[in-house]
């Protein structure tokens, strides 16, 4: 968790990228990565890999789509001499992935597991997710792929680069960045923070007041808000902020502080700020933590 702090302050992080000859999420060909630290690209990471399936299985296609050539790989290391320089370049950062779970770390999972090696344990950020997080329901096809999200953000994009690992390990770290920018984030759990304040006070089933309140203190807690919308408590005939109706006289103290008439809209506006509460405690998560695998691996050296 420490580390995931200390991004805080800064975007540090590596984005990755992997290519395989085949669909088979094993058959990688080739790993891309890049560093970046303060939000700048600093180093890169671009290694050819010896596929773990039959060259019989490579598929031209995919090979057209990745720009790889059969010579390119003659001599190159296989999965675990790669992974190794790579997880050196990846030290202890939260590495970037777009498509993460469907792409790249399934990837690893499958070479790794072919070579009955430990897959790395790892924080990461699914830019895919974050893409879609941020900007909700753009249309049309294939909207958050990685080359349309750096068409639609005017991020650049080669198309001849497009598709080559350590190029599109790039490209997912300039839209984090941008996606951080975007949401004038500092930092990776910042950004998380920062869209849930905006998704908890865009919440259109809370009342513009309560909005109001909410956005100028979002860490204030419910008591805080409460003080804010409410200085004073309602006097008899102003109307219950819940429902409508009129605050007879002999409406309870604890309703009026609320600006209620009665219990059920007092609990009715509590419930929806311990809503906006929880999602601010408990921001949307860009990080995925501590992913590894393990079981299928240890059973693998058990059997
Ligand atoms: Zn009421």
């Amino acid at each position: 968790m420490d580390k995931i702090k200390e991004a805080l302050v800064s975007l540090d992080f590596v984005a990755i990228d992997f290519e395989t000859v085949s669909n088979k999420p094993g058959s990688i060909c080739w790993a891309g990565a890049v560093k970046v630290r303060n939000g700048r690209q600093v180093d890169s990471f671009d290694c050819p890999v010896a596929p773990a399936v039959p060259r019989s299985e490579w598929n031209p296609q995919n090979m057209r789509h990745n720009h790889v050539k059969d010579e390119d790989l003659i001599g190159a290391p296989s999965w675990p001499d790669v992974l190794e320089p790579l997880r050196e370049f990846m030290g202890e950062d939260i590495l970037a992935f777009h498509s993460a779970k469907s792409a790249d770390i399934s990837m690893m999972e499958k070479a790794c597991e072919q070579y009955l090696i430990p897959m790395p344990v790892f924080d990461y950020v699914c830019t895919y997710e974050a893409a879609k997080l941020i900007y909700p329901g753009l249309s049309g096809s294939h909207p958050y792929n990685l080359g349309n999200l750096c068409r639609k953000f005017n991020l650049g994009l080669s198309e001849n680069e497009y598709h080559t690992a350590t190029y599109d390990a790039g490209k997912c770290a300039e839209l984090l960045i941008f996606l951080a920018r975007k949401l004038n984030a500092n930092g990776l759990v910042d950004m998380g923070e920062q869209y849930t304040i905006r998704s908890v006070i865009g919440d259109a089933s809370l009342p513009e007041d309560v909005r109001q309140v909410i956005g100028a203190d979002p860490y204030g807690g419910i008591d805080s808000w409460v003080d804010r919308l409410f200085p004073e408590p309602s006097k008899p005939g102003d109307k219950c902020r819940v429902c409508g109706s009129v605050i007879s006289n002999r409406s309870r103290k604890s309703c009026r502080e609320y600006h209620c008439c009665t219990a059920p809209c007092v609990s009715l506006l509590e419930g929806a700020l311990e809503r906006a509460q929880r999602r601010l405690e408990h921001p949307v998560s860009f990080i995925q933590e501590e992913f590894s695998l393990g079981d299928t691996i240890i059973a693998g050296w058990l059997s």
